[in-house]
C-alpha cells in the first residue's frame, strides 16, 4: 500500500540513477493502465529523463522536450526500475519504458485489480492534471501552516487525514501511526481538536512521515522490492503490546481494511466498535 513515504523514497532512488537515461520505446501492456492518449505514449521515444518526482502518492517523470508522465501506483502499484527487460507473458506489466541503456523502468501491479494508471502529459500542464490539480497541501516535509483550519471538519480523522484532497500522501497505514503518536482517537472529528491537539497531529505527521523516510534511506537501495519493509508499529499490530504503554492494541475491521489503535494512549480506554459485526447485526 504506497504512501508518501513509500513513494517519496522510490522517486528519490529512481531520479538518482535515471536522469539522463534515453528512452528507446514505450508500451502499455495493461489494459486500461494509460490514461491519456494525446500526446500519445510514443511521444517519450527518444527523449531523456530530467527527473522522478513525488506529489502526494503520485510520482512525475519529466522527460526533455516538455513531456512528463503521471503516474498513481493506487493500493498494488510499483514503479520498479530493472536491469533487463520484462517477459511478455509478465501479468503485473502495465506500462514499460524501455532505456537505451538496456534498462527498463516498469510500472507494475500486484493483484487481479487493474487500477494503477499512467498519464502523459505536457510538464507545463501537470499541475492542471485532474488528480494532482485537486491534492490539498504536502503532509510532508513542512507542515500546512493552517492546519487546525485544514482539519476543521465535522468529519473523523481517520477518514480526513486520507483524504487526498485534505492532506496529500497520507493512507491507510500512516495514519494509524500518526494518530497512535498524536495520541488523538481516530474517530475524533477534525472541527473538536483543541489547539494544543492540532499542535500534536500537526507535529506527529511531519515527524512519523519523515523518520519513515530516513528508515528507507537506510535500508532500501535498488531495485526497489515488491513489498517495502513498512517500520509500522500500531498498524496491523492489533493484539500486540501498545510500543507507548503496553497495553494491547486493538483494531476496527472495515470490508477492504483494518484501523489499529490504542485504547489506552488514543481513546481513554474505550473499545471502538468492529464495523463487520454491526453491519452483521443490522
Ligand atoms: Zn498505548
Amino acid at each position: 500500500m504506497p504512501e508518501l513515504p513509500e513513494v517519496e523514497i522510490s522517486a528519490r532512488l529512481l531520479d538518482r540513477v535515471l536522469a539522463g537515461s534515453v528512452v528507446e520505446s514505450a508500451l502499455a501492456p495493461g489494459v486500461n493502465a494509460l490514461k491519456s492518449y494525446d500526446p500519445p505514449l510514443s511521444a517519450l521515444e527518444g527523449h531523456s529523463i530530467s527527473g522522478v518526482q513525488r506529489r502526494g502518492k503520485l510520482f512525475v517523470i519529466s522527460f526533455e522536450g516538455g513531456l512528463s508522465m503521471v503516474v498513481h501506483l493506487m493500493s498494488a502499484g510499483r514503479l520498479q526500475l530493472f536491469d533487463s527487460r520484462a517477459s511478455l507473458r509478465d501479468r503485473s506489466s502495465r506500462v514499460l519504458l524501455r532505456l537505451q541503456d538496456g534498462r527498463e523502468l516498469r510500472l507494475r501491479e500486484f493483484g487481479t485489480k487493474q487500477r494503477a494508471w499512467a498519464k502523459v502529459v505536457p510538464t507545463d500542464a501537470v499541475d492542471s492534471e485532474e488528480t494532482i490539480a485537486s491534492l490539498g497541501p504536502e503532509a510532508w516535509p513542512e507542515p500546512p501552516p493552517d492546519f487546525a483550519q485544514l482539519l476543521d471538519a465535522p468529519r473523523p480523522l481517520h477518514g480526513l487525514l486520507r483524504d487526498q484532497h485534505v492532506i496529500a500522501g497520507i493512507g491507510r497505514s500512516w495514519v494509524d501511526e500518526i494518530l497512535h503518536a498524536a495520541m488523538l482517537s481516530p474517530f475524533k472529528r477534525g472541527a473538536d481538536l483543541e489547539g494544543d491537539e492540532a499542535e500534536r497531529l500537526s507535529e506527529a505527521t511531519v515527524r512519523v512521515l519523515g523518520d519513515t523516510i530516513a528508515h528507507y534511506e537506510q535500508v532500501i537501495a535498488l531495485p526497489i522490492p515488491d513489498k517495502l519493509p513498512m517500520p509500522l508499529s500500531v498498524h496491523r499490530r492489533n493484539g500486540e503490546p501498545c510500543p507507548r504503554c503496553g497495553d494491547q492494541l486493538e483494531a476496527v475491521f472495515y470490508e477492504d481494511y483494518v484501523m489499529c489503535y490504542c485504547p489506552t494512549c488514543q481513546t481513554e480506554g474505550r473499545l471502538l466498535k468492529d464495523r463487520r459485526l454491526s453491519r452483521l447485526l443490522k
